[in-house]
């Protein structure tokens, strides 16, 4: 039987020195008014200006190369990046899919002028990048995909709708799933593409759905025929099979996978005050030590993609207990304060745990769905 391997990786002096330097930019930015982070806990925050000044600093496309706009820093130095912008509720909306997962898609396997022309840009903060996996009829099996991209003069025309596309209605490309060939009788999941897809292209129609909070995050994304160019096709014709399962590393093993609802946790902190009863010391306790548990976990699988292993099993372990502690949070932040002295002040609490119990349900389905990531690990470990 495989197992399961994380290697013992401490966060190095450098990234330590960047966190710091990372916390001040933040605090100085929330002095500043450019973002009010109790608000951008329960509206994620989208914000060109916020991206820009990001970008400036170096802190996108921190681990890419110098060629392309990136700094050839590390991926713990991303990640303590992430994990400060995270807790602080930072608006990065605008460059975070693509600096996580878009960016470094297009550094393996798009064509040298699309990556001069496009990373540079997001490592400014200037270029926004939704994902085109999910169609209405295939989520978890992404190889049922069946939006069409039809070979014509110089590209392809592409036809048919995605759903679930996370911030469609700001994006400026999307890394879209698309069918160019049918499946052969021996590899179910051959004649997918990926491709780079220019969202301000004719005939590409993007409309909200609102979600449990009645936010606007994801969209449903109509093409009627939308010319894509032949060179924006990513890697090999029909082999996406062999490339999308490396872009969820990167999208299941980062800090954002259990700080989603941090803000829940400090603000328990606060109203259970410095002296909490042995139940809220006994509850703060657990969630400390398994926080500290997942951090150092996805510190390690961070360590693992630095080291150019592709940790999708370890990744998917972090992504699911990571899943499981945020669901928790809610429940068990309502029951350690039920009995709270009146005079506490609480509105804030009460307003991050409602928000919290409304979203969290979501998070067994985004980026993989639990019964999914768990049957990559059994398989993984070689149960199944
Ligand atoms: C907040 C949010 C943001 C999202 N953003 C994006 C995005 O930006 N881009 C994008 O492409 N998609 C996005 N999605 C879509 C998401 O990736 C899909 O919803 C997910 O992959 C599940 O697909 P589905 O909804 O079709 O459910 P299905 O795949 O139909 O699954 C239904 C149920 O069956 C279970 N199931 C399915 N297959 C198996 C199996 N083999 N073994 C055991 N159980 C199984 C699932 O676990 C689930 O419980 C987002 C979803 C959410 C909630």
């Amino acid at each position: 039987m495989s197992s399961l391997h994380l290697d013992q990786i401490r966060l190095p002096a450098e990234a330590q020195r960047l966190r710091a330097e990372a916390r001040e930019f933040v605090q100085g930015e929330i002095a500043a008014g450019t973002f009010d982070p109790h608000r951008c806990a329960m509206h994620p925050g989208f914000s060109p200006a916020f991206s820009r000044k990001v970008g400036a600093r170096g802190w996108i496309g921190l681990t890419w190369p110098k060629q392309y706009g990136g700094h050839e820093r590390t991926f713990l130095e991303r990640y303590v990046v992430t994990e400060e912008f995270r807790v602080a509720n930072a608006p990065v909306g605008l460059h975070f899919t693509a600096d996580r997962q878009s960016g470094p898609m297009l550094l393996k396997y798009a064509n040298e002028r699309i990556k001069s022309d496009v990373l540079p840009r997001i490592t400014r903060g200037e270029c926004c990048f939704c994902i085109g996996m999910s169609e209405p009829d295939s989520g978890s099996d992404l190889f049922a995909a069946n939006v069409r991209a039809t070979a014509c003069e110089g590209g392809f025309k592409v036809r048919g709708t995605k759903v679930w596309t996370t911030g469609a209605h700001h994006a400026d490309y999307m890394i879209g799933l698309f069918r160019t060939s049918a499946p052969t009788p021996d590899n179910r999941r051959h004649g997918l593409t990926q491709f780079l897809v220019d969202m301000k292209s004719p005939g590409i129609a993007v409309s909200p759905i609102a979600n449990l909070a009645g936010q606007h995050e994801f969209n449903e994304v109509v093409f009627d025929d939308v010319f894509v160019p032949r060179d924006h096709a990513l890697g090999d014709l029909d082999m996406a099979w062999k490339q999308a399962t490396s872009e969820l590393a990167f999208e299941r093993s980062g800090p954002e996978r259990f700080l989603e609802t941090s803000y829940l946790f400090f603000e328990l902190v606060r109203v259970l005050g410095t002296q909490p009863d042995v139940r809220g010391l006994e509850g703060i306790g657990r969630l400390v030590a398994q926080l500290h548990t997942l951090r150092r976990m996805s510190i390690s699988v961070n360590g693992m993609l630095q080291a150019g292993k592709e940790p999708i099993v370890e990744g998917s372990v972090v992504k699911d207990l990571g899943t499981v502690w945020q669901q928790q949070l809610p429940h068990l932040a309502r029951d350690l304060t039920a009995f709270l002295d009146p005079a506490t002040d609480r509105q804030r609490f009460d307003e991050f745990l409602a928000h919290a119990m409304t979203i969290v349900p979501k998070l067994t389905i985004q980026g993989g769905t639990t019964e999914v990531l768990r049957g990559i690990i059994a398989r993984g470990l070689g149960l199944r």
